[in-house]
């Protein structure tokens, strides 16, 4: 087994217990990148000299630490929305094309006191709306499984590096999908945390109220290991929750004996592959098998999820990206009139379709005489989405549906029909707009592509997830498979 193929935890045991250096784990995974990168185009910005240079100097800091960090060594790529100190953050747009963030958000403080190596900033949806990564402003990222179909989106340059062996980790945000969508079609396993658990400062803001950090990964356990490094109150973070991080890999290895498994009638219906239904069905099946309970349940406003996320997220988004005006930061036309003229042409030319889509419908939403048929009407469908989820969680201790209604689509299938493309959310966005956690795990594959089944849990028990993610991991051996080269 080569080194590239070792997930988090076993590079991290090797590292503890000094028998492999930083630089041979960082040069094997550069081995990897150099085969399978030209093909599938995960990175906006290749970090990998800088990389390798960080991690002989860790060989030789290695060699004198007592206690060694949990991610001592680890390479782990950056989705690019997140703020990196001195590194390019550019939100695959054209707007912050040359934005060099003077801080760090808060997750790389984290990641870097732990001792992690960034490879790269990975591409990205536009401001992170989307849902195939073919709304960057650069190029389109392919899915490692068929480099003819996407990798989802928006996370898709994380999940398709992982996916394609190229690092053992990345992080993600989330804010209707946008870390399980495309773990799901990349065969990876992407954990959206409860709203609140991890630090949103330096996360560039999509929708406030939904947007969250979270691992892209190998393995459930590597998940678990990434969370507890990024979790925890931040005072800069205004939503961040005061609660105790408990060590989440403490949930790894529990019987899952008693568990009630809820299965929400809603999530098996009409628009979802039926191979993909038979398949998460199945899941359901091997784990009452191992003893947990099965239990049918109803979330009768989930349906609705879509169109009142739609809502609320542009109208969010239009207030947040009023920000990139050619003034404070980022892109400026190059010739204009007068000032008015000056934003108006900095914010066409700067932004991409779908951006002034999102824009346009939020700040129409949010208008005076709009506002209360649209925004607020859509509030008040998202607290009957919350109080849905918490009554069955009255019931159940966890959900389980599909993460996704079919496979990874085809480059091109989608990009001129913006409803289809939101439809391919329908299973996650409800997630968001409950501010629960739930976890993307691989469940097999259909002609070769992944399928990725979701367990979702209440506010601030990701432990269940990750006890219940990982039983169902170790029962088969889809984690083992990489695609070919
Ligand atoms: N695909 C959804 C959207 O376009 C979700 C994106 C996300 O989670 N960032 O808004």
């Amino acid at each position: 087994m080569e080194l590239w193929q070792k997930s988090l935890k076993e590079l991290s045991d090797l590292i503890s217990k000094k028998e492999v250096k930083p630089s041979e784990i960082v040069e094997s995974f550069i081995k990897r990148k150099e085969e399978f990168e030209p093909k599938i185009q995960s990175y906006v910005s290749d970090l990998s000299e800088k990389a390798l240079e960080e991690a002989k100097q860790k060989d030789e800091e290695l060699s004198k630490l007592e206690e060694i960090p949990p991610l001592f060594g680890i390479p782990i790529a950056i989705k690019d929305n997140i703020s990196t100190k001195g590194i390019k953050t550019t939100c695959s747009s054209k707007m912050l094309e040359n934005y060099i963030p003077p801080f760090d958000a808060t997750v790389i403080e984290k990641l870097k006191d732990a001792g992690y190596i960034i490879t790269g900033k990975t591409n990205m949806d536009e401001f992170a709306m989307g849902s195939s990564t073919e709304n960057s402003a650069f190029f389109v990222t392919k899915n490692p499984w068929d480099v003819e179909r996407v990798p989802g989106g928006s996370s898709g340059g994380s999940a398709s590096a992982v996916g394609a062996g190229i690092v053992p980790a990345s992080l993600g945000s989330d804010t209707g999908g946008s870390i399980r969508q495309p773990a799901a079609f990349c065969g990876v396993v992407g954990l959206k945390p409860t709203y609140g658990r991890v630090s949103r400062y330096g996360l560039v803001a999509f929708a406030s109220s939904l947007d969250q950090i979270g691992p892209i990964t190998r393995t459930v356990e590597d998940s678990a290991i990434l969370l507890n490094v990024i979790s925890g109150y931040d005072p800069k973070d205004s939503t961040s929750a005061r609660k105790e991080v408990p060590d989440f890999t403490k949930a790894i290895g529990k019987d899952i004996k008693g568990l009630k498994i809820g299965l929400p009638e809603e999530f098996f219906s009409e628009g979802l592959n039926p191979q993909i239904k038979d398949m998460v069905l199945n899941v359901a099946q091997q784990l009452e098998k191992e003893g947990a309970k099965l239990v049918s349940v109803s979330l009768p406003t989930a349906k609705y999820a879509i169109e009142a996320y739609y809502i609320i997220a542009p109208s969010e988004a239009s207030s947040n990206l009023a920000r990139f005006d050619g003034v404070r930061y980022g892109y400026r036309a190059k010739e204009y009139k007068d000032l008015e003229d000056m934003y108006m042409k900095t914010r066409d030319e700067g932004f991409g379709a779908e951006v002034k889509r999102r824009i346009m419908i939020g700040t129409y939403a949010l208008s005076s005489g709009y506002y209360d048929a649209y925004y607020l009407k859509a509030q008040k469908v998202r607290t009957l989405i919350y109080q849905e989820f918490m009554k069955a969680f009255e019931e159940v201790d966890v959900l389980l549906t599909p993460t996704t209604p079919d496979v990874a689509f085809k480059i091109g299938e989608k990009s001129n029909d913006p409803i289809q493309m939101y439809l391919s959310d329908i299973f996650t966005v409800s997630v968001n707009m409950a501010t629960v956690p739930a976890i993307s795990v691989p469940c097999g594959f259909i002609n070769n592509l992944p399928v990725g089944v979701q367990f979702i849990a209440k506010p601030f028990d990701e432990e269940t997830l990750f006890t219940v993610a990982y039983y169902y991991e170790r029962l088969n051996d889809f984690y083992r498979k990489f695609p070919n080269s």
